[in-house]
């Protein structure tokens, strides 16, 4: 049972409590998107009677597989490697591989699911999945990253297609990963399929922009709130959580655009910096060094690190949670709130807990979920494809003028539905309601 479902969903949400134990962050992924669809299915009864949420629920395809390599001391290791294949009603499943100690099946699922209808959102033609790792490549040499790759992609291959799933990049895997990936595919198949995966290097078929393009697209997201509910973006100060790819280009996007990043973190603590946090710097120590953020702070005089702290203590305007799953939870949200926070979008998947989001509604902070906000990586993933199936390269440019016309439409197509069911300002409900619509739609024309 959960009290934020409608009685009409609750079978649904049971049969995913029965069929999937102990998924908890799957359980909460599915609860969020099914409290918003009560006044959905009053309003369109035929998504009841043809039981599309409890099939939308279940993944079309879940594929676990051993993935063992061996490590650099000649030792062998075994690690679990998982592609949720979640939704093709839209498209090729797609979205990226997460690699990272605490990926579990339950945590590919809820990616997957999500997925799904923030693929819809973007408007392109992509279906929904995931897939990942519980791999840790921290403090992994690059010989070992290789070989744990070619593994990986040894197994999953023969699942792949570019009409079939297109894997990208997520938490642990950037260029340098789908690079071995690819040369993998590669040489199995005799095939130079350009379009088998996304986040490809610039020199082989990569987007330009596909890099920038979720941290830049969050803040695209965030200032379209902004001007929606008329305050303006220049001149705020705002609080980034992480100092991943995401972190980072959402604090290049917020200088370019007059905001102050004043904080970002890792999971070691955060820095503060008076001065605005300096690209320069963190980019060296993030993604050149792969040092932890004490380093920034270190060769930065008008920064200070605090160590194991909250980056959400630090008074802002606009906070973009930008690391993981559940890293905002309730307290922190008191924190945002009575600090006069306006302004909370999501640049990760579920960063901000259900406690979090509920304190945000109460306490009228405009929230933006993960599944709208951060899309634009998504998004420029299609574009990619859509470069490789046309052996065409675009300029930096035009795929950014692309990419922001794509997060402007998201949002007022979050914000309509929204209105038309009399919920102005509710980002949760517009984005879960638009998206379900366009995919049980979907799902009913092609039949059981
Ligand atoms: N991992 C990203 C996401 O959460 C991007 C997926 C992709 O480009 O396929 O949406």
């Amino acid at each position: 049972m959960s009290d934020s479902i409608d009685p009409a969903l609750q079978h649904a949400y049971r049969e995913v409590l029965r069929r999937n134990p102990g998924e908890h962050e799957f359980h909460q992924a599915v609860e969020e998107v099914l409290g918003s669809l009560g006044p959905v299915v009053k309003r369109h009864p035929h998504y009841l009677a043809e039981r599309v949420i409890e099939r939308l629920c279940e993944p079309e395809r879940q594929i676990i597989f051993r993935v063992p390599w061996t490590d650099d001391a000649g030792q062998v290791q075994i690690n679990r490697g998982f592609r949720v294949e979640y939704s093709s009603v839209l498209g090729p499943y797609k979205g990226g591989l997460r690699f990272h100690p605490s990926v579990l099946l339950g945590t590919v699922k809820f990616l997957g699911f999500e997925q799904i209808f923030k693929n819809a959102l973007t408007g392109l033609p992509i279906g929904g999945g995931k897939g990942g790792s519980d791999f840790d490549p921290k403090g992994r040499s690059d010989a070992e990253i290789m070989r744990f790759c070619q593994s990986f992609m040894t197994e999953l291959y023969r699942h792949l297609g570019e009409y079939t799933d297109v894997p990208a990049g997520d938490i642990g895997v950037g260029t340098r990963e789908i690079g071995y990936l690819f040369g993998q595919y590669k040489r199995i198949t005799n095939r130079y399929e350009g379009g088998v995966l996304t986040g490809k290097g610039l020199a082989w078929g990569g987007s330009q922009a596909r890099t920038e393009a979720t941290g830049y697209g969050t803040v695209y997201f965030a200032q379209e709130m902004a001007r929606h509910a008329g305050v303006g973006f220049e001149g705020n100060d705002v609080v980034v959580s992480g100092s991943g790819n995401v972190a980072i280009y959402a604090i290049e996007k917020v200088h370019e655009l007059g905001g102050k990043v004043l904080a970002c973190s890792d999971s070691s603590g955060y820095v503060v910096d008076e001065q605005g946090i300096d690209l320069d710097l963190l980019k060296d120590v993030k993604e050149h060094r792969r040092e932890r953020i004490a380093a920034y702070a270190e060769a930065r005089p008008s920064a200070r690190f605090v160590e194991g702290g909250r980056v959400w203590d630090v008074p802002c305007h606009v906070a973009l949670p930008c690391a993981t799953q559940n890293e905002l939870d309730e307290d922190a949200a008191r924190v945002l709130a009575a600090n006069g926070t306006e302004i909370v979008a999501e640049g990760a998947n579920m960063p901000c807990t259900p406690g979090a989001v509920r304190v945000f509604a109460e306490a009228g902070v405009l929230f933006g979920p993960g599944k709208a906000v951060n899309a634009g990586g998504v998004a420029t993933s299609a574009l990619e494809m859509q470069q490789n199936a046309s052996r065409d390269s675009w300029t930096f440019e035009h795929t950014e003028e692309r990419l922001a016309e794509i997060m402007r439409r998201i949002h007022e197509r979050v914000v309509t539905t929204a209105e038309d069911y009399d919920r102005p300002g509710d980002y949760v409900f517009g984005a879960n309601a638009a998206g379900f619509t366009q995919v049980a739609d979907a799902m009913l024309a092609m039949g059981v």
